[in-house]
C-alpha cells in the first residue's frame, strides 16, 4: 500500500505530517512511503533526510495513488479531486464550523479521521495532538512574550544596579497554561495562575507559582467528567473578573490559554483591566483563533493599546515547527499503526475499536460521526 505525505497547501502552515523517524516505522508497517517534494522544508526536514529514511521523494500528483494521506490541514474542496476514491486521510481536520468541507471530504469517497477527537485515555496518550501542540504552544507563547517585552525576566542583581523580575500571569491551566507556566518560572518570572478547575490548585503548586481563583461552590463543581471547563455563571464570572482586575494591574505579562469545548473562548481580560498596567507589558492571547480572551486581540497580528503590546499569532505550535511537526508526526504514525493489521502488513480498519469510532468522520460516501449526524441533511 501507498501512503503520501503531502505539502501543505496553506501558506501559514509550517508543519508536516510525517518525520525521517515515523518514515522507519510506515516502512517496517508495510507501506510504500513517497513524501511530496519539499514538504519538511518549512519544518527543516530536507528531502534528503526523508529519503535516507526510505521514502521516495515525490510530486503533488502522487496523491491519486496514494491509499493512506497523513496531513496536518484539512484538504480543500478543491484538492479533492485529485484523492483516489476509499484513500484514508488522516489531519486535524478542524470540522466544527466546517461541515460543509467534510460532507465534500464525504462525498469524495474519503474516510477521514480527525485527530484532535482522538480520546483522552492512556492508550491514546501517544496519539493526543491536541496537547503535543498545546504543550508546544504554551513554551512558545512565553518565548514570544519575552522577546515583546523590552525588558528583562529574570532578576538580576549586577554592579549597575538589581533588574527586577518580571510578573507573569497565565490564566487557564490546560496542557498550554501549565507549560507556561514551566517556562516563565524557567526564565526567572514570578509567575501566578489561575484557573476555573479546581483540579489545577495542586499542579501550579507543584510548578512552583502562585494561584489564584474564586473559591466558592461553583469553583468546587466547576470541572466535567471529561476534565475540562465548564462555562461559567455570569456571577461567577463578574467575581473572577474583580479578583483578577487588581491582580492584572501589577502584572508585567499575561499569558491567556482559556478554552471550552464546543464554546467561543471566555472573555477574560478587557481594555479596562490593561489600560492599568504599566508601558511595555505584554498579553499573549493563545485563545485569539476561538475568539479571543483578550479584548481588543486581532487574530494574526500584534498589536499595541495604551502602551501593551497584544499579541494574536496564529498557528502558535507552528511557530516552532521542527519540533511540533516531530512530535505531531509520532501522534500519527501511533494511530496508523492501530489501524495496520500485522500479519498481513495492511489496512484493516476496525470500526468497533474506539479510537476509529471517536476519531472517523466520514466512511463511504457519508459523515458517520455522531455529532455531525444532522450536518448532511
Ligand atoms: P483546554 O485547552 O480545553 O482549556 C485550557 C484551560 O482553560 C483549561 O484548564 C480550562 O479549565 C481553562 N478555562 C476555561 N475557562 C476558563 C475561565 N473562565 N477562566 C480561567 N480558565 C478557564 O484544556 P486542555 O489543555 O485540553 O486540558 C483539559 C484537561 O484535559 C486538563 O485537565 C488536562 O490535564 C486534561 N488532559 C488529559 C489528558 C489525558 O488524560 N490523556 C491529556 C491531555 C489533557
Amino acid at each position: 500500500q501507498t501512503l503520501f505525505i503531502p505539502k501543505e497547501t496553506e501558506a501559514s502552515e509550517p508543519r508536516v505530517g510525517g518525520s525521517p523517524e515515523t518514515v522507519k516505522k510506515l516502512i517496517t508497517l508495510g507501506f510504500d512511503v513517497i513524501v511530496e517534494a519539499g514538504a519538511g522544508v518549512d519544518s527543516r526536514i530536507p528531502d534528503a533526510e526523508f529519503v535516507a529514511a526510505g521514502a521516495r521523494i515525490g510530486k503533488t500528483a502522487d496523491i491519486k495513488g496514494a491509499d493512506v494521506i497523513l496531513k496536518v490541514r484539512r484538504p480543500a474542496t478543491a484538492e479533492l479531486k485529485a484523492y483516489k476514491q476509499g484513500a484514508i486521510v488522516i489531519a486535524m481536520l478542524d470540522p466544527y464550523g466546517n461541515e460543509a468541507a467534510i460532507q465534500a471530504i464525504a462525498d469524495a469517497g474519503i474516510t477521514a479521521f480527525t485527530m484532535e477527537f482522538m480520546p483522552r485515555i492512556t492508550r491514546a496518550q501517544v496519539m493526543d495532538v491536541l496537547s503535543s501542540q498545546a504543550n508546544l504552544a504554551g513554551y512558545q507563547a512565553v518565548i514570544d512574550a519575552a522577546a515583546e517585552y523590552d525588558r528583562a525576566l529574570p532578576m538580576m542583581m549586577t554592579a549597575a544596579g538589581t533588574v527586577p523580575a518580571a510578573k507573569v500571569f497565565i490564566m487557564g491551566v490546560g496542557v498550554a497554561g501549565l507549560q507556561a507556566i514551566a517556562t516563565a518560572r524557567r526564565l526567572g518570572g514570578v509567575v501566578t495562575a489561575t484557573d476555573v478547575r479546581p483540579a489545577v490548585k495542586e499542579q501550579v503548586a507543584s510548578l512552583g507559582a502562585k494561584f489564584l481563583a474564586v473559591e466558592d461552590e461553583e469553583f468546587k463543581a466547576a470541572e466535567t467528567a471529561g476534565g475540562y471547563a465548564k462555562e461559567m455563571s455570569k456571577e461567577y464570572q463578574a467575581k473572577q473578573a474583580a479578583l483578577v482586575a487588581e491582580h492584572i494591574a501589577k502584572q508585567d505579562i499575561i499569558i491567556t490559554t482559556a478554552l471550552i469545548p464546543g464554546r467561543p473562548a471566555p472573555r477574560l481580560v478587557t481594555r479596562e483591566m490593561y489600560a492599568r498596567m504599566r508601558p511595555g507589558s505584554v498579553i499573549i492571547d493563545l485563545a485569539v483563533e476561538r475568539g479571543g480572551n483578550v479584548e481588543g486581540a486581532v487574530a494574526g497580528m500584534v498589536t499595541e493599546v495604551d502602551g501593551v503590546r497584544i499579541v494574536g499569532h496564529l498557528n502558535v505550535a507552528g511557530r516552532i515547527a521542527a519540533t511540533a511537526s516531530q512530535l505531531y508526526a509520532k501522534n500519527l504514525v501511533a494511530f496508523v499503526e492501530t489501524l495496520v493489521d500485522k500479519e498481513t502488513k495492511s489496512v484493516n480498519i476496525n470500526f468497533d475499536d474506539e479510537l476509529v469510532k471517536a476519531t472517523v468522520l466520514t466512511h463511504g460516501g457519508k459523515v458517520v460521526h455522531p455529532n455531525f449526524a444532522n450536518a448532511a441533511a
